[in-house]
């Protein structure tokens, strides 16, 4: 790594020490790194004999001395054929990345690791994060494991698996009346005093760094040619920013052309600032009214990074779609049926999107699809018996 970069403004920022948000327009930090000197050691073929979590990609993390690494084996995730599912859509290449396969059942976990090694790394004994669930369930996981203090703030109608699992670390939990803007409101407020390191999504330069790490799996699991489209079911965004910086970097690593998938998010109706500003034609995405959907991952009415997620959809020629609770319920139960998986609700939400999609041309019969199964159906057992 040798800089952090601003991703609006372009204002570069020391890596070495802590940072947030780039001091000079409060937008979100971005890692940069020497990549001819990674892709001397760094190369397609290297990867064969590496260990099979995340931690593969050692040069292109941002992490410098393996000592500090803090890892449950997070990453290398089973990217599933989904034909039977396929076959139903009128989509002939499907495949499901099974993120359920993380550690803590979710793949929040790929940025968790990242960002508390690097924290650990920087002296960090204190972390605090806004958390719609599952990255709460992370952060506390990997500080657990890293001897470090954490305290979560997290809306109360969060699921109780995610509750229940943060609080069984020993982490600080503290449940708010609101949503997770509200959450982040909290940290904000008790930062500076508590002497917290906020490790909000896209706060911080390092979570999307391990999200990054889905982009180089998906490259290698389908032998280095890229799928034609992407569903992202869509919170903060950090993990389709993530793969859309990691495609950037296996472009100059040589490992890939310069085709890229056509990248789409989907949100549920009832929360829905990406779609609604992507629609508009907005660079950026106002706050949502009233936001609420049982996709808990999906429950973030204002995104920090939503201009790199709008980028990205935009240059990629994609979409943002919005499917309803109901519809994104039932895509879970079809993946249950179908394929066997017992996927999350966000999961589910990429199933009446890709209808939708191959509906109005946007798929085509014989492209490659990948859709993401982001966390463990079990975690959300009360969505589903309510
Ligand atoms: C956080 C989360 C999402 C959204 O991920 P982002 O990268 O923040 O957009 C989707 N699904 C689940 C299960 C999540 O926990």
């Amino acid at each position: 790594m040798t800089h952090l970069e601003c991703g609006a403004c372009g204002a570069e920022h020391d890596a070495s020490r802590l940072h947030n948000l780039c001091t000079a327009c409060g937008k979100p930090l971005l890692p940069r790194y020497d990549l001819a000197a990674a892709g001397r050691t760094l190369t397609r073929d290297s990867l064969r004999s590496r260990r099979s979590d995340l931690w593969r990609y050692a040069e292109v993390l941002p992490v410098a001395d393996p000592a500090n690494i803090v890892s449950l084996g997070e990453g290398s995730t089973t990217l599933v054929r989904a034909s039977r599912l396929g076959d139903g859509l009128g989509c002939k290449h499907l495949y499901i990345k099974d993120e359920a396969g993380n550690p803590t059942q979710s793949f929040k976990a790929r940025g968790m690791a990242v960002a508390v090694s690097r924290a650990r790394e920087l002296g960090v004994s204190k972390v605090a994060a806004p958390s719609a669930g599952n990255a709460a369930g992370a952060l506390a996981a990997y500080a657990a494991r890293a001897g470090i203090e954490a305290y979560l703030f997290m809306p109360r109608d969060t699921p109780r698996a995610n509750i229940i699992e943060t609080s069984f670390t020993g982490a600080h939990v503290r449940l708010v009346d609101g949503l997770i803007t509200d959450c982040g409101a909290e940290v904000a407020r008790g930062k500076d005093a508590e002497g917290w390191f906020d490790v909000s999504t896209l706060k911080e330069p390092y979570r999307v760094e391990g999200k990054k790490t889905l982009g180089y799996e998906l490259a290698e699991q389908l032998d280095w040619r890229l799928p034609d489209v992407i569903v992202y079911p869509t919170g903060g965004g950090t993990g389709l920013i993530g793969m859309w910086k990691a495609f950037a970097e296996m472009e100059e690593l040589g490992w890939i052309g310069s085709e890229r998938p056509r990248m789409i998010s989907v949100q549920a109706d009832s929360c829905a600032p990406i779609v609604r500003a992507f629609e508009s034609g907005a660079r950026f995405a106002e706050e949502f009214p009233n936001a609420a959907t049982v996709a808990s991952g999906l429950r973030v009415p204002k995104a920090i990074g939503d201009f790199l997620i709008l980028d990205a959809l935009r240059e990629s020629r994609g979409a943002a779609v919005a499917v309803t609770d109901a519809e994104l319920i039932e895509g879970a139960r079809e993946i249950a049926r179908l394929e066997g998986i017992f996927a999350c609700p966000e999961g589910g939400a990429c199933v009446p999107a890709v209808r939708q999609l191959v509906a109005t041309g946007m798929i085509g019969a014989d492209d490659r699809v990948v859709i993401f199964n982001t966390a463990a159906g079990v975690k959300y057992l009360d969505t589903y018996t309510q």
